[in-house]
């Protein structure tokens, strides 16, 4: 089996090498840009397939090496043969890209609750906003999306250390750890054409939670 990268004679390969690679993960929404190279260090590995753009067709490394090369297609050289670039894979077994997480902090949690108080409904500047554990810190709750929310100062100071049980006050929605799509950009200068079928997927797809 020929590796690529390692073995090559043709001048296609350092150019096409460092040309990106979407990665999408198990539900196919696309996690990250990689290089070339590093797409086809994970095919190597086994940790991915790469996905035919055109009718969603997945190759595994031999399958995909197997393939002839369309013309205009960017290949790589390899010892006795040229490989197609794969434009976009999907990882398959690799757990700790399974969930993109949003991260929890000030900022994206203010960005979930739009800045508006969780009890009220009130749209607020950030200062006169805060951020209210659901469950007291007294009462054992921790700092986290679900048990976090934005709230005004004067719904804040209302409950005070209280549940919201104690206190008669309701929540407009269960708060929840926002999906990670909608953080997702892609930050690269050569977006290719073939992805776009997967990035505008990705919004539509993307679980909504209640
Ligand atoms: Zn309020």
């Amino acid at each position: 089996m020929v590796r690529p990268g390692w073995n090559n004679r043709g001048t296609m390969h350092a150019t096409c090498l460092a040309d990106p690679t979407l990665v999408l993960n198990k539900n196919w929404l696309p996690i990250q840009v990689c290089t070339v190279r590093r797409a086809f260090t994970m095919l190597f590995k086994d940790l991915a397939r790469v996905v035919e753009p055109d009718d969603f067709s997945l190759y595994d490394f031999e399958s995909w090496s197997d393939l002839s090369i369309p013309r205009g297609e960017s290949f790589v050289q390899g010892v006795g043969d040229r490989i197609r670039v794969p434009e976009v894979i999907v990882l398959h077994n690799c757990d700790r890209f399974n969930r993109p997480r949003v991260v929890f902090t000030r900022r994206n949690l203010f960005r979930r609750d739009r800045n508006s108080c969780q009890y009220c409904g009130k749209r607020c500047t950030t200062e006169n906003l805060s951020i209210d554990h659901v469950i007291p810190r007294c009462a054992g709750g921790i700092g986290s999306w679900t048990n976090c929310v934005v709230a005004c100062l004067a719904c804040n100071a209302r409950k005070g250390g209280r549940t919201i049980k104690q206190v008669g006050m309701r929540l407009l929605r269960d708060p929840a750890e926002p999906p990670a799509q909608s953080a997702f950009t892609l930050h690269v200068t050569r977006r290719k054409a073939s992805w776009d079928h997967f990035v505008s997927e990705a919004y539509w797809n993307t679980e909504l939670k209640p």
